[in-house]
């Protein structure tokens, strides 16, 4: 039995066989060397991972040709004339002869040195060709080394899936009904990879820094996300010791499940809006199921990370308004593109940025790209039609950000209305505040919008100087923090005094303690993944303003996050039990 210990990404327990899953876009190349007899044979496996590279990208270009018109199956013909290409395969078949090396190596040399070439021309166009040897190449030496790239949708029986890292849009593109639990190398509580296991309710325990290499794929493979244990080959008692904690970990789901469909109120009266966070129109079950009273934040990034695609009006328009629809009478808050950073999509191109945490991402991208913007804030509006939308611009920084994203707001509205679309002129609008700056300033920024959004997954990163995705310094992600404490406390009287609504859709908002604080503090909406809903109900059901006043009035006293903690837990004994 191996033991490991991560960080909980998200609730829950489960026990499944181990799929261990390599995602390594560099995989290692062998050298050797080999006979004169042997060069037939692999002149031969050289062609048939040829062929088999061939279908691939045959159905990579129908698929894309089919979903996004035929201009983005054209890429796919460039890499077809590619693999055809009769001097590109007599200089590979020559350079085998010459050396008397394996086949891989011979054309992983080839394709360096084309790369190089190519990468070093002035022509733009020549530049882009580089990379579409790098992505032949790799297709090639993927089948030559049996490397075939397993697409998690293709799971067909439960399992733990162990992965060093998974992209955003493996996370989605997955076959969610298999995946058990996720034991992840790399990541951190507010990681995407966290925020999306929870919305896909898969238990989850990340930045565990060895799993791909302690499990072997078949292994059994114990998941407690709650803990964030994970066992690896568990010993009989171990085993029946996870059930029994599998089986409460049921039970309270059960008991949550009760609570779900209760009212928010404290004990004295004061109701609370409970929303959920949601990154794909597909949770809006969850957000019904879980009680949340609406969505306080749509991540609509997430709708980019379908596998080959960037969402047309048409079909964001669609996605939107099946939300609305799903969720009648309830609002929902759609959060503009939050691109960029650690949210990669792979159809925009961002290029390489030294600090993409700081650099070209979010409402700075989308003011970049007018087409873009401009594309998804009428998809938004055309929408608004459909039930209470909301709308939210992501990390802005300062007034003038804000000034421009408001003035696109308004040339979509103009061209709604001359193309005769109906819309809700009085939509309200809001912004996250998620950098420092704009908390500094919610005065007057609040002036300008209806909500605040107060994003602590990036305000405490960007404040702690903590990159909230890893996890060598995830434990100094702390929204107790007294710099935190102060400028949530900051945010919210700012806002309040400028007339805005104060809300919160970070991580944060989720903690049963924390939720006590920012409810004293005079937080007007919290937000969260759906599972986390019930949970805080409860805590709110179970305490009355004053107290809620009285604590927070305490914990913003204190000199320390860990004293704020020791005295929370003392204080909420019984009543806010923590999924930590
Ligand atoms: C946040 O930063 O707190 C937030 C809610 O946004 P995201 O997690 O999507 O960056
Ligand atoms: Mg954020």
């Amino acid at each position: 039995m191996r033991k490991l210990q991560g960080i909980p990404g998200s609730p829950g327990v489960a026990i499944a066989p181990a799929f261990v899953f390599f995602d390594d876009d560099e995989p290692t190349i062998p050298r050797y060397s080999i006979g004169q007899g042997e060069l037939g044979g692999e002149w031969e496996r050289f062609r048939s991972a040829v062929e088999r590279a061939r279908e691939d990208v045959t159905v990579l270009r129908d698929r894309a040709a089919q979903e996004m018109g035929n201009e983005h199956g054209a890429i796919f013909d460039a890499h077809l004339l590619m693999l055809d290409d009769p001097e590109v395969l007599s200089a590979i078949e020559l350079s085998l002869k010459e050396s008397l090396l394996n086949i891989e190596w011979v054309l992983h040399q080839y394709a360096q040195t084309m790369v190089k070439k190519l990468e070093g021309l002035d022509d733009p166009v020549m530049q882009e060709r580089g990379a579409d040897v790098h992505d032949v190449t790799h297709r090639i030496l993927n089948h030559l080394m049996f490397r075939e790239r397993f697409s998690l949708a293709d799971l067909d029986h439960d399992v733990v899936l162990v992965a060093h890292n998974l992209l955003p849009s493996d996370m989605i593109g997955m076959n969610h009904s298999r995946v058990r639990a996720l034991a992840m190398d790399k990541g951190g509580k507010t990681s995407h990879t966290a925020i999306l296991a929870r919305a896909f309710e898969i238990p989850a325990v990340l930045g565990l820094g060895g799993a791909t290499r302690l499990a072997r794929n078949g292994e059994l493979v114990v998941v407690d996300g709650s803990a964030g244990d994970v066992l690896v080959d568990p010993d009989p008692d171990s085993l029946a010791r996870y059930e029994k904690v599998r089986a409460r970990s049921l039970d309270r789901e059960r008991d949550l499940a009760g609570i779900a469909q209760l009212g928010a109120a404290t004990t004295d009266g004061r109701e609370v809006a409970l929303k959920a966070n949601i990154e794909v129109p597909e949770e809006t079950d969850s957000v019904l199921r879980h009680g949340a009273a609406g969505v306080g934040l749509f991540r609509s990034e997430f709708l980019f990370l379908q596998p080959g695609r960037k969402p047309s009006e048409e079909a964001q328009y669609l996605a939107y308004r099946r939300v609305l629809e799903s969720l009648p009478g309830r609002p929902v808050t759609i959060r503009t593109l939050d691109v960029g950073g650690d949210k990669v999509v792979p159809e925009l191109v961002l290029g390489e940025e030294k600090n993409p945490l700081l650099g070209w991402r979010a409402i700075r991208y989308c003011l970049a790209d007018k087409d873009l913007f401009q594309t998804q804030l009428r998809a938004i509006l055309r929408a608004s039609a459909y039930g209470d939308a909301r709308i939210m611009f992501p990390m802005i920084s300062g007034p003038d950000e804000l000034d421009a994203a408001l003035l696109a707001l308004e040339e979509a509205k103009e061209t709604c209305r001359q193309r005769g679309q109906a819309f809700r002129d009085d939509l309200p609008v809001g912004i996250m505040i998620e950098v420092p700056s704009a908390a500094m300033i919610a005065d007057i920024l609040a002036a300008k919008v209806g909500f605040l959004s107060i994003g602590t997954n990036d305000l405490i990163q960007y404040t702690l100087a903590v990159d909230r995705g890893n996890e060598r310094v995830a434990y100094l992600h702390e929204p107790f923090h007294p710099a935190i404490l102060r400028l949530v406390r900051q945010v919210i009287d700012m806002g309040h005094a400028a007339g805005a609504v104060v809300s919160m859709c970070g991580e944060m908002a989720a903690d049963p303690y924390a939720a006590v604080v920012l409810l004293g503090l005079g937080l007007d909406e919290f937000s969260m993944s759906a599972v986390s809903v019930p949970v805080v109900k409860r805590v709110i059901r179970s305490v009355s303003m004053s107290d809620a006043r009285d604590i927070a009035a305490h914990v913003l006293a204190l000199g320390s996050h860990r004293e704020a903690e020791a005295y929370l837990r003392e204080r909420l004994r019984g009543l806010a039990d923590s999924d930590d």
